[in-house]
């Protein structure tokens, strides 16, 4: 069984940027490539798990309404594995929610388990990468990130960086620690698996 980090994208992988300035605008969050040496130092596998609810329709061939289109996900997936690649950083999965369930077609909001704060993304890549969950780690910026890390077994840290403006507080939505970056979530996980980094 293998241990994991599974991180949420926008604003705690990559800067929080429109998709309309277009794929060379994502860029990696500071000190985010040595963060994630850190932990795939300490055997950690690493998976993004998105929702990606910040392409409007219409910007790809294929897609109805109220459903990202997954060509435009793939190009940003391919994005940051480039950015990764060239932090010596390799990701083993890219786990990510197409569906708007605050979008215009009802049929697509209903039947969708995999939507933070749902942590189905979190238990598919489990069980196709034979993942120890109770060994692994969810960090987010978001409350919706702990909380789908949580409700799959795993310890979750969040990233305030001002992204959470809601907190909405309930029994699955309090992190194990709040850092302020990607770095210093790696540090707290070294230090709780007694590796000084
Ligand atoms: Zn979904």
């Amino acid at each position: 069984m293998m241990k994991a980090i599974f991180l949420d994208k926008n604003g705690t992988l990559t800067d929080d940027i429109p998709y309309h300035t277009g794929l060379r605008s994502i860029t990696l969050c500071s000190g985010a490539g040595a963060a994630l040496r850190l932990l795939a130092r300490l055997d950690y596998r690493l998976f993004v798990v998105s929702n990606e609810d910040g392409i409007g329709p219409g910007t790809g061939r294929g897609a109805g309404p109220g459903i990202v289109p997954e060509s435009a996900i793939e190009q940003v997936r391919d994005r940051v594995g480039d950015l990764l690649f060239r932090e010596q950083v390799q990701l083993d999965g890219f786990y990510f929610c197409p569906h708007q369930p605050d979008g215009a077609a009802p049929a697509y909001t209903s039947s969708c388990t995999c939507r933070k704060p749902q942590p189905g993304m979190l238990l598919q890549a489990a069980s196709e990468h034979a993942i120890d969950l109770g060994q692994s780690w969810m960090i987010g910026d978001a409350l919706h990130d702990v909380e789908a890390g949580n409700r799959a077994g795993c310890r979750s840290l969040l990233v305030d960086n001002g992204n959470e403006t809601d907190w909405r507080l309930g029994p699955y939505r309090v992190p194990a620690s709040i850092v302020p970056d990607l770095y210093a979530a790696a540090l707290v996980i070294a230090n709780a698996d007694g590796v000084r980094p």
